[in-house]
């Protein structure tokens, strides 16, 4: 045991690296990509330390290439789920019980492991299983996920130095406890970052946890989780399972002991998630927690002063960084008739010169999209967008899946503010824009607040100041992370916390202090020094 009031190291931001030609860490990843190719992992779930295989079992491809199958993987049974719960909660008191800094030490070892000797691995299994360009990978599965492990630490650290005033003879504490029972955490295939940090921002302040990540990003938490075994976290304080979904959350909320679902994915499912553990609010031990991130579909609004080279570079990567699928993705875009000429040029030029094709070819900028019902989604939009003579398709509008899941990055333009592409979330590569009147800048602020269900992140493009001042009021509530003069995507932990209202989920911030405050139930503690003796107050005489 050691005693002290411990400082943590001061977190700083990874240092995201280039990967240019000749670079050592170009090397180092191409072998890494060339093992990991060859190999197809036995992707079983983990429970209290032990790997726990299943008879029935589901195969991960890339999705650039239907050939390679990168892993095999042991689907979920309920008996699953409620052994994993059951582990959890008999590893509950001794987590709880650790010093704090004996938890945060596990994960500043783990962001040091993945800086470090697992950068390649986590950053291949996300590039192959989830068809990333290795710079989308670098920013996610390396920088983002060290990131939230290592300001985490510091919140936690912060937030449990917040105690409160004491008066003469009495002392005040706050003892920050996790909740009584488990967390269920739910990721989407979309950021092996978010993988990592929904099961351990809970764990971290002392839960524990059953992490149940999307069966499209099964490699990359596999491997997240042999990291985090090496890091040193004890057995069963985050149990995994794979699968189905549904089956994973009947059974954990059907628990009286679940107390927290720490949720990333679509909307619907968020919404069937809060409805499912409304219903049976009466079996719980104690009002759960319920955290969800849900879908968006982010905005573009450039002002008549907006610079027309920032804004396509803007709409360019915000569309079609990794194939869109970022719930931050620009996907309508508003765009004045004065700068449209030279706009319509310049997204035209960016979208047909982006390479789209296998990404283990580090060279690469859009892999294949996740899967065939995605592939067949966007399919389905770009011919309905096609067959309707009101939109024209500036650029792209095909898709091929003869080898992968290949979407062109594709701009669409339509003279209706409401029609389907500018409303619904598609989470692909394609971006619709409408063309207002410059006079019709107010009207077109309006617009943009209501057009959708969602209030994720946003992107404004304006040099004059008034315009800034005034869409930034207009639109207040239209975003959770609104940009000025940049893209919409590509939050930073510590920087941009992340997260949006409306539809777009709960708005926790991940990647903040804001976030963890959920995962704890403080409990106040007063102590009197010198306890009254005497019953009677002096006004009674
Ligand atoms: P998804 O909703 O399909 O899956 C998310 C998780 O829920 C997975 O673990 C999945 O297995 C599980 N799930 C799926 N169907 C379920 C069901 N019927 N019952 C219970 N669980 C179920 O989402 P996805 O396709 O993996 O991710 C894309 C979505 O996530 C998009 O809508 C995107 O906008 C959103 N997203 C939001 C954020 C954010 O921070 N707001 C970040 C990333 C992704």
């Amino acid at each position: 045991m050691s005693t002290g009031r411990f400082a943590v190291p001061e977190p700083y931001n990874e240092l995201v690296r280039s990967y240019a030609p000749g670079s050592v860490e170009r090397t180092s990843l191409q072998e890494r990509l060339t093992r990991m190719s060859k190999e197809t992992v036995d992707a079983q779930m983990r429970i209290g330390g032990k790997t726990i295989s299943s008879s029935e079992t589901f195969t991960v491809t890339a999705p650039h290439d239907h050939s390679l199958e990168l892993a095999e993987v042991h689907a979920l049974e309920a008996e699953h789920v409620e052994q994993a719960i059951d582990d959890c909660l008999a590893t509950a008191a001794d987590w709880a019980g650790l010093a704090w800094e004996e938890r945060a030490g596990v994960f500043l070892r783990a962001a040091d492991l993945l800086s470090g000797p697992w950068r390649d691995t986590l950053n291949a299994a996300t590039i192959l299983g989830q068809s990333k360009s290795v710079h989308q990978a670098e920013i996610d599965a390396a920088c983002e996920l060290i990131d939230f492990w290592r300001f985490n630490v510091a919140f936690y650290a912060e937030i449990l130095a917040d105690q409160p005033n004491s008066s003469p003879g009495v002392w005040n504490r706050l003892d920050y406890r996790p909740l009584e029972g488990f967390v269920l955490a739910m990721s989407p295939f979309n950021f092996t970052a978010i993988g990592g940090n929904l099961p351990t921002a809970p764990a971290l302040m002392g839960n524990v946890v059953v992490w149940k990540p999307s069966e499209k990003a099964a490699l990359s938490a596999h491997y997240t989780m042999e990291l985090l075994r090496a890091a040193g976290l004890p057995d069963g304080v985050i149990n995994l399972v794979h699968g189905d979904g549904a089956v994973a959350s009947d059974v954990a909320m059907a628990r009286p002991e679940f107390a927290g679902l720490h949720f990333t994915g679509s909307e619907a499912v968020l919404r069937g998630l809060w409805s499912k553990s409304g219903e049976q609010i009466e079996r719980y031990r104690t009002f759960p927690r319920i955290v969800g991130e849900s879908g968006g579909k982010d905005f573009v609004l450039a002002h008549p002063s907006a610079s027309v080279d920032a804004l396509v570079v803007g709409l360019g990567r915000g569309a079609f960084e990794y194939q869109g699928q970022k719930c931050s993705a620009a996907s309508r875009a508003y765009i004045p008739r004065s700068l449209w000429p030279q706009v319509r040029d310049g997204i035209a030029d960016l979208a047909s010169d982006l390479t789209v094709g296998d990404v283990a070819d580090l060279t690469t900028f859009c892999g294949g999209v996740i899967d065939g019902q995605a592939w067949q989604r966007h399919t389905d939009a770009l011919a309905a967008a096609r067959d309707d003579a009101d939109i024209e398709v500036v650029v792209g509008g095909g898709s091929d899946k003869t080898d992968g899941w290949f979407v062109d990055p594709t701009v669409l333009v339509t003279p209706d503010p409401r029609s389907d592409t500018m409303v619904r979330e598609l989470f692909g590569p394609i971006l619709t824009c409408y063309v207002y009147d410059d006079d019709n800048w107010e009207t077109t602020l309006e617009l943009v607040d209501t057009t959708s269900r969602y209030a994720l992140t946003g992107g404004l493009f304006a040099t004059d100041r008034a315009a800034v001042d005034q869409a930034a009021d207009a639109l207040r509530n239209a975003a959770g992370n609104f940009y000025v003069n940049d893209k919409p995507t590509g939050a930073v932990v510590g920087q941009q916390p992340f997260g949006g209202a409306r539809g777009s989920g709960t708005n926790d911030k991940a990647g903040s202090a804001l976030n963890l405050l959920r995962w704890t139930s403080a409990r106040s503690i007063k102590e009197t020094a010198a306890p009254a003796v005497d019953w009677r107050y002096p006004h009674q005489g």
